[in-house]
C-alpha cells in the first residue's frame, strides 16, 4: 500500500511519530525521490476561478486563462488541459461540477468566507462537532424525504437561507468524486492518512462545513440515494485535509491559488532543518534531495513552507503546534533546546 517505490528510500513506522521515509542507501544531493500522482482532493480558490488551469493549475500572472468550459465555470490554460480534464473526470463528474456551479451563480450573493480568518479563540471541541453533523444529517434525511415524496424541484427552506462557501463545496466535490470513482484508491490512499479530530478553527468553521454538505446533498440526490455522498466521507475528507493538504502557490510563492491532498506525498514527517526539497510540477510534485544523505537518516520536508529558515524554535513550536497539533523534536529544534535558543 505504500506508494513510494524508489529503490533508495523505504516507509517505516518511527517511534512516535507514525511512518516516515528512510534512506535506504546513500542519497546525493538534487536525486529526485519521489514524483507524486495528481491531488485526490483539492480546490482552486474561488478568487482565482478565472486565472487557474483546472487540470495543470498553471497561473499566469493573473491572466484570465483562455480556454472556459461554460457549463462547469471551469478555466483551462489550453484545449489540450481541457480535453485530459473532461476525460479524467468522466460524465458523471461533469455533471456533478455543472450543478454545483449552477448553485453557485444562483446564490453568488450569500458566499461568505469570513469563517476562513476566524481568530483561533472558541475552537469547536469532538462532542459540538458531532452534535453540529447529526444536525446536518437529520437535514439531509428530511431532504431525502421531501425528495422522494415529491418530484418537484423545491430547495430545502434551510439551503436557501444558508450562505455558502465555494472552496468549501468545491474541495468537497473533488473528494467525493474520487470516492465514488475509486473506492479502492480512498480506502488505501485516504484513510490511512493522519486525520485531526477537531479541525474547525470556530463554531462559523464547524458550520460552514456543515452547511456545504447539507447544500450539496440538495443538489446532488443521485450521490446521496447511493451513499457516495455521506457525513462520514466529508468529515474524512476535512479531517484529513487538515493535516495533510499541500498549499498550491504560484511560482512567486505570493499567491496562495488553492490547495490539494497528495497521499503518495504525505509520509514525509516534518523538521525545521528539512533534507527534501518539494517543488510543484504542474499539478503533481517531486522531492528531490536537497542535501547529502546518509544511509538510515529520515527523509523530511517543512511544513512550515521556507518561514522556518527565520523563525526561533520557540515560534516555529508554537505554529507547528497549533496547526499540526505536535511539539517539534527535530535535530534543529534539540540543538537550539540545548544551546538556550528562543
Ligand atoms: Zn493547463
Ligand atoms: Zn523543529
Amino acid at each position: 500500500m505504500y506508494k513510494i517505490t524508489s529503490n533508495l528510500v523505504h516507509v517505516q513506522e518511527i517511534a512516535n511519530a507514525g511512518r516516515g521515509v528512510l534512506a535506504k542507501q546513500p542519497i546525493p544531493t538534487g536525486t529526485l525521490l519521489l514524483e507524486s500522482d495528481g491531488p485526490a482532493a483539492h480546490v482552486v480558490h474561488w478568487q482565482y476561478r478565472k486565472e487557474v488551469c483546472a487540470q495543470c493549475f498553471r497561473y499566469n500572472l493573473g491572466r484570465t486563462l483562455p480556454v472556459k468550459h461554460a457549463s462547469t465555470g471551469k478555466v483551462f490554460c489550453s484545449p489540450e488541459c481541457q480535453s485530459a480534464w473532461m476525460s479524467e473526470q468522466g460524465e458523471l463528474a461533469i455533471e456533478a461540477w455543472e450543478k454545483l456551479y449552477g448553485f453557485v451563480a444562483l446564490k453568488a450573493n450569500t458566499i461568505v468566507q469570513d469563517h476562513v480568518f476566524a481568530t483561533v479563540c472558541a475552537r469547536p471541541d469532538a462532542i459540538e462537532i458531532e452534535a453540529a453533523w447529526s444536525k446536518g444529517d437529520k437535514t439531509v434525511g428530511q431532504m431525502r424525504q421531501q425528495q422522494t415524496a415529491s418530484s418537484k424541484k423545491k430547495s430545502h427552506p434551510l439551503v436557501s437561507s444558508q450562505n455558502i462557501d465555494p472552496d468549501i463545496l468545491g474541495f468537497l466535490l473533488s473528494g467525493l468524486l474520487l470516492q465514488h470513482h475509486n473506492p479502492n484508491a480512498w480506502e488505501a490512499e485516504m484513510l490511512p492518512l493522519a486525520a485531526d479530530p477537531t479541525p474547525y478553527t470556530s463554531n462559523r468553521d464547524l458550520e460552514a462545513h456543515v452547511n456545504s454538505y447539507i447544500q450539496l446533498a440538495a443538489i446532488l440526490p443521485h450521490l446521496t440515494t447511493d451513499h457516495h455522498l455521506t457525513s462520514n466521507i466529508c468529515r474524512t475528507l476535512i479531517s484529513t485535509a487538515n493535516h495533510n493538504a499541500f498549499g498550491l502557490r504560484s511560482a512567486d510563492g505570493d499567491e496562495y491559488l488553492g490547495y490539494g491532498v497528495y497521499p503518495s506525498a504525505s509520509y514525509f514527517n516534518h523538521s525545521c532543518s528539512p533534507n527534501i526539497s518539494k517543488q510543484r510540477v504542474g499539478a503533481m510534485w517531486e522531492f528531490r534531495a536537497a542535501r547529502d544523505i546518509a544511509v538510515g537518516e529520515q527523509c523530511c520536508i517543512t511544513y512550515l513552507g521556507g518561514d522556518e529558515k527565520h523563525l526561533t524554535v520557540l515560534a516555529r513550536r508554537a505554529r507547528l503546534e497549533s496547526i499540526w497539533g505536535f511539539e517539534c523534536a527535530c535535530p534543529r529544534c534539540l540543538e537550539e533546546d540545548r544551546v538556550g535558543g528562543q
